[in-house]
């Protein structure tokens, strides 16, 4: 049976039963009158939770950090990473704390209160978060969950009157984030820094037996390949899924990357409107470092850094390097598969990779939109091709209304791919309603485009937080089309083009 109240949860903090080197133990600061902006019931479920308790003032004063739980220890965890390719030293959870662990009928789950004020890892910052940062980090939670793509997940975003400061002055909030574990690369990297190898052991040894019991072999040489291989596998596969769907971490350092392969820490992050390999959605990223079309490299390159962190714990190298060897295999192999699904072809064939690499070149060289451009390719066995009569996408009313060429300026270009595309479509055997199915369960409509947020960080900043609460609603079932989404698929408008999203937060 579900229960009313957080309180009634069975709490346990396993991570605290690391030694006290791990992790400072201290209470999070209140803030100012907290009000409920959104909170997932489907993260609700999982811990045992009746969303009823949403409405609760218990629920939100204590995520809000106004009233500790019983049975909650919160704490502050230690890390260590790399910062734009850059050894950064001691991070840590400079503004989040972690609750305690509930297991709950959806698995065993970590809570995390983000933005919950000062702790000995905050370095500059002042601990807190701002709504807009809390907002984007919510709704990303709940729409990369929904497009299938591992992710921690937020279980509530509380905002409060207290003020922060960055480029202008904002206010404060908090989300609850939740997941089986924050462990990131850099809290290996921390010890090995360090040169502390009996705390290097012990973090391992809290990771095989909670995270990767399956990993766990006869010798420690053994077991650490195999962890170092099955992470290596569940980046790679994440990184397909981000490159499938258009989305840019845009601060992949390695205090981001999580052990358990999942999407962390959203900051700066954005989907692609028109296509640009190279797009950086960071704005203060100068150098792209983290641009879309290096991500895959990046992860690569920061499992490198895992790895190193690990090599003190074995005699030799060789486990490591062949762990690190199979990430192009995995990665090249998820990212094929994700493509033939999206491009509806069936059985991968020979020439389908000279189709695929022509579709890039077509969608970068016209900055076609990254979501319609496949998400129409669905109805392409209708599509007129150039100055053809008729009418090929159905789904007006959920938005997408218009021609697949229509996303295309150059239609001649366009018009000549399409024709190759055809021509490989009659090589799929299967009707083409089904494939046509298929197709948009494996392409979204809507995916959390830059301007949406922003038009719900504007009306909850004012008080108004139904924006918000709806995009919740309709980027959880992202593939699903619906009249009262309609402009959820639209372009980005004319303004959206002077966002700048940066790493404050
Ligand atoms: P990020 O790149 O946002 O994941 O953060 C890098 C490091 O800075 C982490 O150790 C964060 O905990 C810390 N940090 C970021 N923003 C703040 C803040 N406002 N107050 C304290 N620490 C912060
Ligand atoms: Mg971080």
């Amino acid at each position: 049976m579900p229960v009313l109240s957080l309180d009634q949860l069975q709490w346990r903090n396993r991570f605290a039963q690391l030694p006290d080197t791990f992790y400072t133990r201290l209470a999070p600061k209140p803030l100012r009158s907290p009000r409920l902006v959104h909170a997932s019931g489907y993260v609700a479920q999982w811990l045992g939770l009746d969303p009823a308790a949403f409405a609760t003032p218990a629920f939100v004063e204590a995520l809000a950090g106004n009233r500790p739980i019983p049975g909650s220890d919160p704490l502050a965890a230690v890390y260590s990473g790399h910062q734009f390719g850059v050894w950064a030293g001691q991070l840590g959870d400079g503004r989040a704390l972690l609750l305690g662990e509930v297991d709950g009928p959806g698995g065993r789950f970590e809570l995390q209160l983000k933005g919950s004020g000062l702790t000995p890892y905050s370095r500059m910052g002042d601990g807190r978060a701002v709504l807009r940062s809390s907002i984007r980090e919510h709704l990303a939670s709940i729409a990369m969950h929904g497009l299938g793509i591992p992710t921690t997940h937020s279980l509530a975003l509380i905002a409060a009157e207290d003020p922060v400061r960055r480029e202008t002055l904002e206010t404060a909030a908090i989300v609850t984030r939740v997941a089986p574990s924050f462990i990131r690369f850099g809290s290996f990297q921390h010890w090995a820094a360090r040169g502390d190898q009996d705390s290097l052991r012990l973090l391992l040894e809290h990771v095989i037996e909670h995270h990767y019991p399956e990993c766990r072999e006869p010798t420690l040489e053994a077991t650490v390949e195999r962890l170092l291989r099955e992470v290596v596998a569940r980046t790679a596969r994440l990184m397909a899924q981000w490159q499938a769907v258009g989305f840019m971490h845009g601060v992949m350092n390695t205090d981001n990357m999580s052990i358990l392969g999942l999407t962390l820490d959203y900051g700066p992050y954005g989907f692609m409107d028109g296509f640009d390999a190279n797009h950086i959605c960071n704005h203060t990223d100068t150098a792209g470092r983290y641009a879309w079309n290096v991500q895959p490299a990046v992860a690569h390159w920061n499992l490198y850094r895992l790895a190193e962190a690990l090599r003190p714990l074995l005699a030799d190298e060789q486990p490591l390097r062949r762990a690190l060897d199979t990430f192009e295999a995995v990665f090249l192999q998820a990212f094929q598969d994700l493509l033939a699904a999206k491009l509806g072809l069936g059985r991968w064939q020979a020439t389908d990779q000279e189709l695929i690499d022509g579709w890039w070149q077509l969608l970068h060289t016209q900055r076609a939109d990254f979501t319609l451009a496949f998400r129409r390719l669905a109805w392409a066995d209708q599509t007129p091709g150039p100055g053809e009569p008729g009418t090929d996408v159905h789904e007006a009313a959920g938005g997408n209304a218009g021609h697949w060429l229509d996303l295309f300026y150059d239609t001649q270009s366009a018009g000549e791919w399409l024709q190759r595309y055809r021509q490989r479509l009659t090589q799929d055997a299967r009707p083409a309603e089904q494939r046509r199915a298929a197709m948009l369960a494996a392409n979204p409509l809507y995916v959390l485009r830059n301007h949406m947020a922003e038009t719900a960080i504007r009306a909850s900043q004012a008080g108004d937080d139904r924006e918000v609460r709806r995009l919740a609603e309709v980027l959880s079932r992202p593939f699903e089309a619906r009249p009262d989404a309609a402009g959820d698929a639209a372009l980005p408008p004319d303004w959206a083009r002077t966002l700048a999203v940066s790493c404050s937060s």
